[in-house]
């Protein structure tokens, strides 16, 4: 293997000396704790990363699936210019709206709007829409589906971002259940589409990140 495998101290080096997880990022966190939400939003440099790439390539027009109750779109929100708007799609009800309280309280609900229900279901409202940056971070047996549906709505030079592409190391499996094998046909699309450049991340749970050419 190439390269310096990640121990504690080295990430905890990683996260002191480059990454600021403000007050507001660390209430979300903590609020999906009391709400006894799952704890899988994004971790901070994975935001931060997101954050960047989104500053990278200047983009305006954000979608996101699968909001939980904000986390990673706050980190994503903050990389927009003034006139930039976020997307994001969730299915839970109690989760969109802890969501909706977060933006209100990070001063950035009139960048973004959340669309409650089935993500493929508001895709399919969404399609004639054109996005800079997609990420895609909801269930993972739709992934195959879910990118079939957003690189049709992406903008030239667009990134398309998936979360959890190493699936806790279950993505090489070969006797794989559907999350894994959903995640797997997500890599292979990415990695094979004539109009992109990807790579997978091992950043956190692993991020797959397709430039469209
Ligand atoms: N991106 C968030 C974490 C998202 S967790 C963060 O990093 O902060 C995944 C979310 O996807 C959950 O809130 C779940 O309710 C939502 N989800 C699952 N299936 C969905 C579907 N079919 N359509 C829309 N959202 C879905
Ligand atoms: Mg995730």
């Amino acid at each position: 293997m190439k390269g310096v495998p990640l121990n504690e101290e080295l990430y905890q080096y990683i996260l002191g000396t480059f990454v600021r997880e403000d007050g507001i990022l660390k209430s979300v966190v903590k609020q999906a704790q009391e709400r006894n939400f799952p704890i899988i939003q994004i971790s901070p440099e994975n935001g931060m990363f997101l954050h960047m790439l989104i500053k990278m390539i200047k983009a305006k027009r954000i979608l996101e699936i699968g909001t939980l109750n904000g986390y990673s779109t706050i980190w994503m929100a903050r990389a927009l210019p003034k006139s930039g708007k976020l997307t994001t799609l969730e299915l839970e009800p109690e989760h969109a709206n802890a969501a909706r309280g977060n933006f209100k309280k990070a001063g950035l609900n009139k960048k973004i709007k959340i669309i409650e229900g089935n993500a493929i279901e508001s895709l399919k409202k969404l399609k004639k829409k054109k996005f800079d940056f997609v990420f895609i971070d909801a269930d993972k047996v739709s992934y195959p589906l879910y990118f079939d549906m957003v690189i049709k709505m992406m903008n030239k030079g667009g990134i398309i971002a998936v979360d959890n592409t190493l699936r806790d190391g279950q993505i090489i499996s070969k006797t794989p259940d559907d999350a894994i094998r959903g995640t797997q046909i997500l890599n292979e699309k990415m990695a094979n589409h004539k109009k992109m450049i990807s790579l997978l991340v091992p950043i956190s749970d692993g991020l797959t990140v397709g430039l469209v050419k």
